[in-house]
């Protein structure tokens, strides 16, 4: 069962993340770092970037996660 999952060059807890975007990240600010990354929120109001291959690992990572707690709570 996944813990955690890597975001460039970060280990992120799965339980901390609030949301994960489907979308790129676009605000048309000429000097934005962001641009063309996902965007994944983070319980303490922060964001990593993720490219699109971190993004998909990501979501499935979290899926089987979420899972194992939602089995782990029926056991109980
Ligand atoms: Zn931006």
């Amino acid at each position: 069962m996944p813990v955690f999952c890597q975001i460039d060059d970060k280990h992120i807890p799965l339980s901390r993340i609030v949301w994960i975007s489907d979308l790129p990240h676009f605000c048309g600010d000429a000097d934005c770092q962001c641009e063309g990354q996902y965007e994944i929120r983070l319980e303490s109001s922060e964001s990593v970037w993720a490219s699109l291959t971190e993004h998909d690992t990501a979501v499935e990572a979290l899926q089987a996660w979420l899972l194992g707690q939602e089995q782990e709570d029926e056991s109980n």
